[in-house]
């Protein structure tokens, strides 16, 4: 579903932020990346819809080239959901019509079944009560899971987050994670930046480990864990366990 080829990255002329990266996921996998902060957690994820351009390599999704200036870019990231660490809703629209405006305006999806489909995804992510709410009246863990629900609404093949607990208070970060383990039981292929080593645990398929814009590391979560095979690693582990 994903993957990259010689991935190499630099901002400016000295900054080489990705150093050939090789990595595939498959149709269904969770993917966990890690890593200390500034290790390209971040760009790494933002290659995948062109939020970032590489200098050097490939990346493909779901037989789509996302580095060549040929691809349609909406057909990308339809393809393609991002969550981020901040919630971007829109904060004049409703709950519903943040979810519904994409569909309706990229898609081309009748209001109608916009409409029918907004509110099926509010029920999964246990937020139908507040389809006519505004951001601004939801906290920060409601918020996160609007935003979930508004990245599925294009029908994504593909669902990335880049720390999407981390802006949370504590008492939220399970509310989101709840739904994103749900989302990875319904088959969803997910890449999923975060330090949230429960969940690492109990949902990945595979663990990355990202250092100075390396891979380091790329193993099963319990692999990762009990065994890690780098002093990095071993490091990383020490500082956030
Ligand atoms: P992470 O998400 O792992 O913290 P990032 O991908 O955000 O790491 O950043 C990796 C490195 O690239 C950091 O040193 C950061 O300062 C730098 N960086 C990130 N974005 C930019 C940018 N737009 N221009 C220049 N340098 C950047
Ligand atoms: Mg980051």
């Amino acid at each position: 579903m994903i993957r990259f080829n010689n991935v190499n990255k630099w901002y400016g002329r000295d900054h080489h932020v990705l150093k050939n990266l090789n990595l595939e996921v498959r149709q269904g996998e969770v993917v966990v990346v890690c890593g200390p902060s500034g290790s390209g957690k971040s760009t790494l994820i933002r290659t995948i819809n062109q939020l970032e351009a590489i200098n050097d390599g490939e990346i493909w999704v779901d037989g789509i080239q996302a580095n060549s200036t040929k691809t349609n870019i909406n057909k990308l990231r339809e393809e393609v959901g991002f969550v981020f660490q901040h919630f971007n809703l829109y904060p004049h629209l409703s709950v519903l019509e943040n979810i519904t405006l994409a569909p309706i305006n990229v898609k081309k999806v009748p209001a109608a079944q916009a409409n029918q489909q907004a509110l099926e995804l509010l029920e999964r992510v246990g937020l139908l009560n507040k389809k006519d709410a505004y951001p601004s009246n939801l906290s920060g863990g409601q918020q996160q899971r609007v935003a979930i629900a508004r990245g599925l609404a294009m029908n994504p093949r593909v669902m990335l987050f880049d720390e999407p607990t981390s802006a949370l208070d504590p008492e939220m970060i399970g509310e989101v994670l709840g739904v994103m383990k749900q989302l990875a039981e319904s088959g969803m292929t997910m890449m999923v930046v975060t330090h949230e080593m429960g969940f690492a645990r109990e949902v990945a398929d595979r663990v990355i480990f990202l250092d100075h814009g390396e891979i380091v590391e790329d193993t099963m979560p319990e692999n990762f864990f009990t065994n890690p095979q780098t002093d990095r690693a071993k490091q990383f582990l020490r500082q956030i366990l």
